[in-house]
Parts: structure tokens; C-alpha cells; sequence
């Protein structure tokens, strides 16, 4: 394994989702690996992460290592048996830089943690026997946290009781890590496991009281990937919006994967590798991806009317073309603009981007936003960005939905 074997360490899983890494640690233990989310973020985190930041780090590297830190101030850790989870990447952006900064506090530190950080460019060899089932396991993992978190935000803002939608996602979330943690099973049978617990979650969120006449405003939500799914970091920005009678139609974590795995077709292609081995190997695992998702998806097919999602990542970075052509401009900036497009030819009445302070993807998008919002018949967009002060967005949340309502009755007139 790279740096080490996870062997009697305890490896603590990034929290970027709560539902997320909460799948993901399962993802491990079926594997027989001791594996647990990180803590959540609060106030503790920045203050932790401060020591050792210098001020140029984005706000979900300060986050994801404040609570790597707070595990440091658990009275049971130890760091000889202490792993955290941190992949890595080569491009621009800031995240290529939290794997040696993770590394630098530790040795600063003197404590001989290990900072696991399995790579695709060597088919996960780090990860050591069952790297393919881990792999497999993992993308299911991805799948079904993104299905949940859709469950919840369908529910909540119609909920009569307040609380019951986060009461079932609770209990649903914990039977469907049991489903994916099962050891020593075929992928069939985990596969069928998983399914089912999904099932029954269909079945709780159902049960649950709501007002089916309550007037929502549909709110699509883009952005930076860890920003707008972890809820500390955007101040439980999609509470606020629901507080104020919106659903959020959350951009999920499959999209940014399916991207990612584009973008690798592509670069083979640009290599001259259109005939190859590795691209014989994309093919295949992407073949086996499409059929988990859709296995797992196919109970939810008519599970959230109005907001299906594009059957192939291409369809969102075609809407973008016009202002953000994918040759030019990479990763988040292009999901965005092109989802905010398929979000108003949903029926959106407004699109939020959620961006951390300072992130490029965030910069670029609020330039191009006044032309694309100009082109939508005028459908409010707005850029949040956030940092570590946690403020109260509630005024500006209102504002965004005054304008949001405004647009609805221009459109439905
Ligand atoms: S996309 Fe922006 S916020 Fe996210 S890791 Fe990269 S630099 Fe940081």
C-alpha cells in the first residue's frame, strides 16, 4: 500500500457529504478495513487548521484538515494506528496541494499517521488485494449517498412534522452502510442488499406526513463540489433556502465522476491511445458503472418528477458550449454553467452557486453568469461564496427568492 498498510489503523474518511463518507467508510469495512468519517466541521476546525495554514489554501482544504486535527484530539487517538483518507490530483487546482500539506503537519508534528491516498494511474494497486471490489464497492457508495441525499431534499420542505425527514434519512442511511459493509459477498449479492435497503427507503420517505399543496420554489444548486454538499462549510446554506419555502435540486457527486471518467476517454483520444488497452479498460469499467447506477437508480425512476437528471454528463457540457467550451475551460466551472441551464429548462425558478472565497471555478462562473442569466429570460442567478466566517445568509437567502417568485410569475404569466 502507498506509505503503508492500513493494517490495524483506524482510517478516517474526508467528510465532504455526511451521507458520503458515512457510505464510503462502509465501502472500506466491507473490505475488513476499520474505517470511519472524519468529524463534522465546527468552530474547533478553523481554529485547528489555522496553526498550520499560510492563508493561500482554499476553504475545503482548511476544513478537511482542522478535522483530520480534531481526530487528534480524541482522548483514544493514537497516531501509529490513526489513517486518514486523501486523494490527491496533478491539475491547477488547490486539492493537488492537501496531500503534501497533510504530510508536512504530521511530520511536524512527529506523529507517524498514515495519509492513505490510493491513485487511479496505478489501478489502485496501493490499495493492495480486492482493490477492484473496493473500487466497485466505492462507486456504488457514491451512488447511493446521492440517491439519499435526492430523498431528502424532496421531502423535507414538504414535511408536515418538522424533523421526521432527517429521523428516516438517519435510519435509512445506517441500513443501507450495513447493506454496503457486508464482507464476503459477491458483488451480486451486496448489489441486491443495497438495492433493497433502498427500497425500503422509498418506502419510509413515502410514509412520511406532507403537504402536497405547499407552493416551492424549485432551486437548482451548482458549485463547487465539496462547498455545496458540505453543510458546515455553506452555513447549511439549503436549509436556509428551504426555511424560505424553496426545494433544492442539488448537483450531485455521480455528475463530477462521470465528468472526470469523459475527460479520460478524451485525453486517451487526444494521446493517440483511441485503440489501446487502457481505453479497452475505460470502456469496460465505465460499462460496469452504467449498469450498478442503473440498477440502483431503477426504483427512483419515477421518484423525483420534474427533476431528472441528464442521462449522460455530455448533455450539461453541450448547454455550456456557448459560454464555457469544455476545450477550453476544465472542471467545475463548465458542470455549472451547463446545469444551470438544464435546471431552467426544468422549470427552475433560480439557480444558487455555491463557491468557496477565492476558487477559480467560482470567479470564472460569476463573470459568465449575467450573460447566461440574460439568455434564460432573465432566471435570478446568484453566486454565494463562502469562507470561514460563518455568517448568516438568511437576508441574502431572501432577497434570492424574492427574485426567484418575481421570475415564476413573469414565466407562468
Ligand atoms: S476547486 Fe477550488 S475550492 Fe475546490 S479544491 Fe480546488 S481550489 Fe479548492
Amino acid at each position: 500500500m502507498n506509505g503503508g498498510s492500513l493494517q490495524g489503523r483506524r482510517l478516517y474518511i474526508p467528510q465532504m457529504s455526511y451521507e458520503g463518507a458515512r457510505c464510503m467508510a462502509a465501502a472500506f469495512q466491507s473490505m475488513g478495513i476499520d474505517a470511519l468519517p472524519s468529524p463534522a466541521g465546527d468552530a474547533e476546525t478553523y481554529k485547528l487548521a489555522r496553526q498550520y495554514l499560510s492563508g493561500d489554501e482554499c476553504l475545503p482544504e482548511a476544513v478537511t484538515l482542522g478535522n483530520f486535527l480534531k481526530v487528534t484530539r480524541q482522548p483514544d487517538y493514537r497516531p501509529e494506528t490513526t489513517a486518514f483518507l486523501l486523494p490527491t490530483s496533478n491539475g491547477p487546482c488547490r486539492f493537488g496541494h492537501y496531500l503534501p500539506l497533510a504530510k508536512k503537519i504530521f511530520s511536524e508534528r512527529g506523529e507517524p499517521v498514515l495519509i492513505f491516498s490510493p491513485s487511479s494511474a496505478g489501478g489502485y494497486e496501493d490499495i493492495g488485494a480486492g482493490a477492484r471490489d473496493l473500487v466497485r464497492t466505492a462507486w456504488r457508495a457514491v451512488v447511493v449517498s446521492d440517491i439519499l441525499r435526492k430523498l431528502l431534499l424532496w421531502y423535507r420542505p414538504l414535511e408536515r412534522h418538522a424533523g421526521d425527514s432527517d429521523r428516516i434519512y438517519h435510519q435509512i442511511l445506517d441500513a443501507v452502510c450495513q447493506a454496503l459493509a457486508l464482507r464476503d459477498v459477491g458483488h451480486r449479492k451486496r448489489l441486491h442488499a443495497v438495492r433493497a435497503a433502498l427500497i425500503e427507503a422509498k418506502h419510509a420517505f413515502n410514509a412520511i406526513a406532507i403537504d402536497k399543496q405547499r407552493p416551492l420554489l424549485l432551486i437548482g444548486v451548482v458549485g463547487e463540489i465539496f462547498c455545496r454538499l458540505n453543510t458546515f462549510s455553506n452555513d447549511e446554506l439549503v436549509r436556509e433556502i428551504e426555511a424560505q419555502g424553496g426545494r433544492v435540486w442539488l448537483s450531485d457527486v455521480a455528475e463530477w465522476v462521470w465528468y472526470t471518467n469523459d475527460e479520460e476517454i478524451i485525453n486517451l483520444k487526444r494521446a493517440g491511445r483511441g485503440l489501446s488497452f487502457a481505453m479497452f479498460g475505460c470502456r469496460i469499467r465505465h460499462a460496469v458503472m452504467h449498469a450498478d447506477e442503473h440498477a440502483l437508480y431503477s426504483p427512483f425512476t419515477d421518484a423525483f418528477p420534474g427533476m431528472e437528471e441528464p442521462r449522460h454528463t455530455n448533455e450539461i457540457l453541450q448547454k455550456s458550449r456557448r459560454y464555457l467550451p469544455r476545450e477550453g475551460a476544465h472542471g467545475e466551472m463548465v458542470l455549472s454553467v451547463g446545469k444551470t441551464i438544464w435546471y431552467w429548462e426544468k422549470g427552475a425558478d433560480g439557480v444558487i452557486d455555491i463557491s468557496p472565497f477565492t476558487c477559480m471555478n467560482g470567479i470564472v462562473c460569476e463573470a459568465v453568469y449575467p450573460r447566461v442569466s440574460r439568455d434564460l429570460n432573465g432566471m435570478p442567478i446568484r453566486l454565494f461564496y463562502f469562507d470561514a466566517l460563518q455568517h448568516d445568509w438568511s437576508e441574502e437567502v431572501e432577497m434570492f427568492m424574492e427574485l426567484a417568485q418575481a421570475y415564476r410569475r413573469r414565466r407562468d404569466r
